[in-house]
């Protein structure tokens, strides 16, 4: 049941209640007075009606003396008929006279059961009668009698001018009565008053009157009421209207919030409690609405991150990109001050690939991280995450010497194809306080995905270097020679430098193989290799040509300086005896080698390295263990 109906009900029995108890007062209360003032009119006549009474007992007691009178005067005989003759008349209806021997002489149409024993002012019951009597001295009595009847009450009424029922009772009994004969009725809707015609005497005067009508009475009070409940209708739903509206309005409104729409405006003008509670509502929804907005944007810029992330993680080639998305978003998920990514691209020590917000950091932080060594080498060797602070404070964690000491550390190891491929570093807490487990977690579910992206990149990169590189020796193949020198040969071209090609050639090197066996060969090749790189710039280009046959690559070098190369090669390959069979004594290796240059000996790789090939070919011919210049110049040794 909704509030307005409640109040209905709860106003309407508040105020219509008492209106008709009210109501119910006022009709017993008014109508009880009117019975009393019916009452009382009605005492006021049965005063009458016995004062009459007592009138006509001495208007008979005044006729039985007159009569009495008379029979003293006349004989009895006369005396009687006088009587009668008077009662004829109407103002007696009987008369008696009775002597002193006991005879009864009388006349009239009411006679009295026994004229020689009634008594003054009796009402006999079966007439009724009313008696005068007067002792006659030695004569006996004159009687008089008045028929106290219904005609004898209408004419008492009318004298005092009422409209009652008069029944009058003779010791209880109804002896006349103004409706007429016979037993008086008894009418519901009556008043009735009685009373005794004096203090003591037999005869009571009952009083009967119409109740006043109470219809009319209630029906004033029932229109009164109407009028009343009408009235209160208005009211209540006035009041209901003032009270209930406002909360309505800010249910509505509420609801309409809750819905979603948190532009709803809310009621908020009162200064009642509705409006109170409007303002608050309305203060919640202006805070609802901007956290929403915060909430919209961090989503935004998270979606952006995943976006971004996504990218990078499907993109399998550019390692440092890569990496560098994964620390951003890493740093923004925890909210970190700093962070470093390192990822093993080769065995060993792992590589600073990438860093955020190092700058403002008060502790270095280290290029590369050594397995094993330190808080986060450990994190790199033992794969098992790190959270807490560095430092020597009790509780803290004891940095090694590379670690950034004094930092709040989350280090998550990066993992992919069963080995750790890299280490995320995060560094302080944007709030001053350290990383919590929930974080930690967030990133180490970022970790797991990286860690593999990461994996596959390395694995790309690795598949990339096979694809160029000698795996016996690890140096560049015929392939990655041809690209390179056709580089370098355009590059010399373009910006007009020098450009010298090394051809070498292990002498001899079949009678190796024979006399030690093919593992000693392959192991002469690799140190011969290891010699030969030892001897070369980053720049240069070291690759094994086929079987025995190297070739090396000089940019930016002019003959001179390639013949100095050359010779210092051939010395280090000569000087010292390569480790031969486990135990057996050293392999004396020496090395023949063919240079060219750019562009005085060719000018397209083809061209080059057939001079370095003929220079070679010249040199072994001329007895091996020497350097030849292309066409034919020879360097340390003169063919001619
Ligand atoms: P020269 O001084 O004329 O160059 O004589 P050589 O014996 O070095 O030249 P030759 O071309 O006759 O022999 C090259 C040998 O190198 C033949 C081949 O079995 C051997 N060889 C080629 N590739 C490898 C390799 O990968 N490992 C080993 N152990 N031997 C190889
Ligand atoms: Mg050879
Ligand atoms: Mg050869």
């Amino acid at each position: 049941m909704g509030l307005r109906y409640r109040l209905w009900l709860v106003l309407s029995a508040v105020v219509l209640v008492p209106l008709v108890v009210a109501g119910v007062v006022i009709v017993r209360t008014v109508s009880a007075e009117r019975d009393a003032r019916v009452a009382a009119t009605g005492d006021v006549t049965a005063r009458a009606v016995g004062s009459s009474l007592q009138l006509e007992c001495q208007r008979l007691g005044a006729l039985s003396a007159q009569l009495a009178a008379e029979a003293q005067l006349r004989p009895a005989g006369r005396g009687v008929d006088a009587a009668v003759a008077r009662a004829r008349t109407g103002e007696v209806s009987y008369a008696a006279v009775v002597t002193a021997a006991g005879e009864v002489h009388d006349g009239g149409v009411r006679r009295p059961a026994d004229p020689r024993t009634v008594r003054s002012c009796e009402v006999h019951l079966d007439a009724p009668l009313l008696v005068g009597v007067t002792p006659v001295d030695e004569v006996g009595r004159a009687v008089v009698v008045a028929s106290v009847d219904g005609a004898w009450l209408q004419q008492a009424l009318r004298d005092v001018d009422s409209t009652a029922t008069v029944t009058v009772l003779a010791d209880g009994r109804p002896v006349a009565s103004s409706l007429g004969a016979g037993a008086p009725r008894r009418v519901d809707g009556e008043v009735v008053t009685s009373r005794a015609v004096e203090p003591g005497s037999r005869l009571v005067v009952a009083v009967a009157q119409p109740a006043p009508g109470e219809r009319g009475l209630v029906l004033a009070t029932l229109l009164a009421l109407l009028v009343a409940g009408a009235l209160v209708a208005a009211l209540v739903r006035l009041a209901i209207t003032l009270l209930v509206k406002p909360l309505l309005d800010l249910t509505e409104a509420s609801e309409r919030v809750v819905a979603g729409d948190l532009d709803a405006t809310l009621p908020t003008a009162s200064d009642d409690e509705v409006g109170r509670l409007g303002r608050s509502l309305s203060l919640m929804t202006a805070e609802m609405r901007q956290y929403l907005g915060q909430l919209q944007r961090s989503r935004d810029e998270l979606r952006d991150n995943l976006e971004r992330l996504g990218d990078a993680l499907g993109s399998t080639h550019d390692l440092d990109g890569l990496v560098q998305v994964v620390l951003e978003s890493a740093v923004a998920a925890v909210e970190a001050k700093a962070g470093v990514a390192y990822v093993a691209e080769s065995a060993g020590a792992l590589t600073l690939v990438a860093a955020q917000g190092i700058e403002d950091l008060d502790a270095p932080v280290a290029r590369r991280l050594l397995p094993g060594h330190g808080v986060l080498g450990r994190v790199a060797s033992g794969g098992a995450p790190v959270r807490g602070r560095l430092g020597t404070s009790p509780g803290e964690i004891t940095p090694g010497p590379d670690d950034p000491a004094g930092c709040e550390v989350l280090a998550v190891p990066l993992r992919g194809g069963g080995r750790v491929t890299g280490v995320l570093v995060l560094l302080d807490h944007l709030d001053g306080s350290g990383f919590g487990p929930a974080e930690e977690e967030e990133i180490r579910g970022l970790a797991s995905q990286a860690g593999i992206a990461v994996d596959n990149v390395l694995l790309h990169r690795e598949t990339e270097r096979l694809a160029i590189t000698d795996p016996l020796t690890g140096l560049w193949n015929f392939r990655y020679l041809s690209m390179s020198l056709a580089r370098e040969i355009e590059r010399a071209t373009r910006f007009d430098r020098s450009l010298a090609v090394l051809m070498l050639d292990i002498d001899r090197f079949k009678a190796i193989n024979d006399t030690h066996g093919h593992a000693t060969g392959d192991a002469v090749l690799r140190e011969f290799a290891a010699r030969v790189g030892e001897k070369t710039r980053d720049v240069d280009v070291l690759a094994r040509y086929g079987g025995e046959e190297f070739v090396l690559v000089l940019p930016e070098t002019l003959l001179d300086g390639a013949v100095q190369l050359g010779e210092r090669v051939r010395e280090a390959i000569r000087e010292l005896p390569f480790p031969g069979p486990e135990g057996g004594p050293g392999i004396p290796v020496t090395v023949s080698i063919g240079i060219a240059a750019f562009p005085e000996h060719g000018g397209s790789p083809a061209t080059l390295l057939r001079s370095a090939d003929a220079a070679l070919y010249a040199a072994k011919r001329a007895g091996r263990d020497r350097v030849v210049v292309g066409a034919g110049s020879v360097a340390g040794w003169d063919p001619s």
